[in-house]
């Protein structure tokens, strides 16, 4: 999701680009109000992601985001439940083909809904019921998430609503908090749903910049062998047999495969005794020893070079791989 007020187009279509750069799929904008509903017209025009609207209390935005050009809307169950005026939104967005994503929030669920009833079961009861209405209206097109800060309620949400409908679901932990602990959360959450084969589309929420989101989402698909793209570095954690500061070397090349998008999997392990053998899964990689660096192909050693040569010596190597 974009952080720039979506009134000020050029920022935000900005940062949408980066956000493509960093290899972002699908974006949302905040529409908070007409003007920024608006600007969606010109924001789309410059962008080549889908784009969807945030939309929130004002069904005439949705109606104003649809009409600007956006290629779908999420709307709050929690915020939006006078019916006609859904089924405004419904029309609409059925006329053009546009998806709707029922995004309900532990956080905004009304007061007076199953008041007495667990929150997992609100959740999953205000979904359904908006689902019922949608479909009620010959809607479809229908996306679904159960966001929550904490983290057993939301895997305990999505497993339930699993269960229960054949939408499209999208994943994520709201409010993860800072990226330290931000990414740990999002990364437990989201990967324990993957990992039991639900969810469809995944966003990561962190108080940093968006890009820092996109790179955490990744992290996670890669991890569990869903998507490939970009380094992904196997670095030891270093002990006493330890020849060198593994944890700047590691840092350094790191910051050599920042632009590389390329799937490669590099290491840099600090001993020639268990390192290769350690790092056997690794196209390319380095293990240190006393001052030489030996690098190595699948585990098995190819060259040796000065150890103050060692970290050009391995990004030669991974050249040759991208
Ligand atoms: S690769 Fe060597 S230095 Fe690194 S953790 Fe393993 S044994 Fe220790």
């Amino acid at each position: 999701m974009t952080k720039t007020d979506t009134r000020d187009i050029q920022a935000t279509v900005n940062q949408i680009k980066e956000l493509e750069d960093c290899g972002c799929e699908i974006v949302r904008v905040a529409v908070p109000d007409k003007e920024a509903a608006n600007a969606i017209s010109a924001i789309a025009k410059s962008i080549s992601l889908p784009l969807v609207a945030d939309i929130h209390f004002d069904h005439r935005l949705a109606l104003a985001a649809l009409q600007a050009g956006a290629d779908g809307l999420r709307l709050n169950p929690g915020n939006i439940h006078d019916k006609e005026q859904i089924a405004k939104i419904a029309a609409a967005a059925r006329e053009r083909g546009i998806p709707i994503r029922i995004g309900v929030n532990a956080g905004s669920l009304p007061p007076d809904f199953e008041p007495h009833a667990p929150v997992v079961s609100r959740m999953v009861d205000m979904v359904q019921e908006q689902i019922r209405l949608l479909e009620s209206l010959d809607f479809s097109l229908i996306k679904v998430s159960l966001k929550a800060f904490d983290v057993p309620t939301t895997i305990q949400a999505y497993q339930v609503v699993a269960d229960k409908i054949a939408y499209p679901l999208h994943l994520g932990i709201t409010e993860a908090g800072l990226p330290r602990t931000g990414a740990v959360r999002s990364a437990v959450g989201i990967g324990i749903l993957l990992y039991q084969g639900i969810g469809d589309t995944i966003r990561v929420s962190l108080s940093a910049h968006p890009c820092e989101e996109v790179f955490v989402a990744y992290e996670i698909l890669k991890s569990l062998g869903l998507r490939q793209r970009g380094p992904t570095l196997v670095s030891c954690p270093s002990c006493g047999r330890a020849e060198v500061d593994v944890i700047s070397l590691a840092e350094s090349v790191s910051k050599h495969l920042e632009a590389v998008t390329k799937p490669i999997r590099v290491a840099v392990m600090g001993c020639v005794v268990n390192g290769p053998g350690e790092a056997r899964d690794a196209d390319v990689g380095l293990a240190c020893g006393k001052g030489k660096g030996a690098i190595f192909r699948k585990g098995k050693v190819v060259k040796t070079v000065p150890g103050e040569n060692s970290l050009e010596a391995l990004m030669t190597e991974i050249r040759k791989e991208l």
